[in-house]
């Protein structure tokens, strides 16, 4: 067949009336026609997914997902359990058929407790890219009483639509991060701090966003305005997951313990971790911190966060399916350059981490300032190999200037 005389065998129009026309065994297809059918397969699988709910959410078991968390999540013992039966309960919970019994499973919202750069955000992104359910993550300090300059609790809402893409459906049952809980604690209790009650103001906002209710969102965000529309989301079966680093909750849980000491608790004070206070935390400790009762009662999964030792911070750098070190190999790779690092230079960056109290966040910003000269010239020179000593690191460490680094942390 001459060349103009091909056309498309799905709408037959010429090859010269098309932008494009892709040639198949027998066959082909031009360009319009190829949009046409990308259009009809996304739509098909929309629809698929809105008729599907339940079975797209055939839900990994409390053991499978703790595996799948471990994947992606050094250590944190603990709260992968916790959080594996939660979050199993929660999605048993939207999965359960109607019932005649008066039996109404509550929801399993989570409270992480935990110093930051530990985890608690990693552990919130690793669940809903399990569940493939929309995460919003938002920082309670910005969330303010209605009437007050900042945001008001919807403003939750709308970030969840958006990572929704809008679908209502799937905001609908979404996760929810609250960062920073303990920010919006009662200052009252604290005898450092002069009065202030405005976060008590936004516990207050929040709980009904927590317990299950529908709230009326403006979908681009803002204040509510009289004339904008609003999207109806209901937040019954949205999970919310809370985290608060609660600095200074550890002199609050001792004090508590000591009470209990005198009085006639079974724990005897020596048996006390005394490197790891977090990890007898009760609800009693968040009320005494701040968070008003009805916030604690709402967050019923309490849960805490093992520091970071070097040890994890180590396994941190080189093992999680997405490790820092790997996606510095992967980058390198693609300028054809092999990348490897020793182990003693690994040593000496979470060394360095721990010196300049950088945590598992400082992990990376230690990595960029190591790398980024190689990452500037390999590109463009002829070297194949990167080979990273702990004298490399030291030297490159020396160049740097750290004090922007102390900064960050
Ligand atoms: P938090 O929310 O507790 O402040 P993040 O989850 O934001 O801490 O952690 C910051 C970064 O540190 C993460 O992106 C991740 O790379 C790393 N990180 C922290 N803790 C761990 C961990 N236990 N396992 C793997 N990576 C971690």
């Amino acid at each position: 067949m001459a060349k103009e005389e091909l056309e498309c065998s799905f709408c037959g129009r010429k090859k010269p009336e098309t932008s494009l026309l892709i040639a198949g065994l027998d066959a082909h297809i031009c360009d319009r026609c190829i949009e046409q059918a990308h259009g009809i397969v996304i739509e098909e699988s929309k629809q698929s997914d809105d008729s599907d709910l339940s079975a797209e959410l055939i839900l990994k078991k409390p053991k499978e997902i703790k595996g799948f968390l471990d994947e992606y999540i050094i250590g944190q013992d603990n709260t992968k359990r916790v959080m594996s039966v939660a979050v199993y309960n929660h999605y048993k919970r939207l999965l359960q058929p109607q019932s005649d019994d008066d039996i109404e499973i509550q929801k399993s919202n989570i409270i992480m407790v935990g110093q930051t750069g530990t985890g608690k955000t990693l552990m919130a992104k690793t669940i809903a890219k399990m569940l493939n359910v929309p995460l919003a993550i938002v920082d309670a300090t910005v969330l303010t009483e209605a009437g007050y300059v900042g945001e008001d609790v919807e403003s939750i809402l709308t970030r969840l639509l958006q990572a929704a893409d809008y679908d209502l459906e799937k905001a609908q049952r979404g996760i929810v991060f609250i960062d920073e809980i303990d920010k919006i604690a009662r200052k009252s209790d604290n005898p450092s701090i002069t009065r202030d009650v405005s976060g008590e103001g936004v516990q207050q906002a929040l709980l009904k966003l927590l317990e299950g209710t529908v709230v009326n969102v403006p979908p681009k965000g803002g204040r509510k305005h009289p004339d904008q529309k609003f999207i109806e989301v209901d937040t019954e079966n949205i999970l919310f997951i809370a985290g608060g680093a609660f600095d200074g909750i550890e002199r609050v849980i001792t004090k508590r313990m000591n009470m209990q000491a005198i009085g006639y608790s079974a724990m005897k004070t020596d048996d006390i971790d005394k490197d790891n206070i977090l990890k007898y935390i009760s609800p009693r400790d968040l009320k005494n911190f701040g968070l008003i009762p009805e916030i604690i009662g709402r967050l019923p999964v309490l849960t805490y966060m093992d520091p970071l030792d070097a040890k994890t911070l180590r396994a941190i750098l080189t093992q999680p399916k997405n490790a820092i070190i790997k996606q510095y190999k992967k980058l390198f790779e693609m300028d054809e350059v092999e990348f490897t690092i020793t182990d003693d230079a690994l040593d000496y960056i979470v060394d360095k981490a721990i010196e300049y109290k950088l945590g598992a966040r400082g992990l990376r910003s230690l990595c960029e300032e190591i790398l980024t000269e190689a990452m500037f010239h390999l590109p463009s020179s002829d070297e194949t190999k990167l080979n990273v000593t702990k004298a490399y690191v030291e030297d490159r460490l020396n160049k740097s200037t750290l004090k922007t680094l102390k900064a960050v942390s």
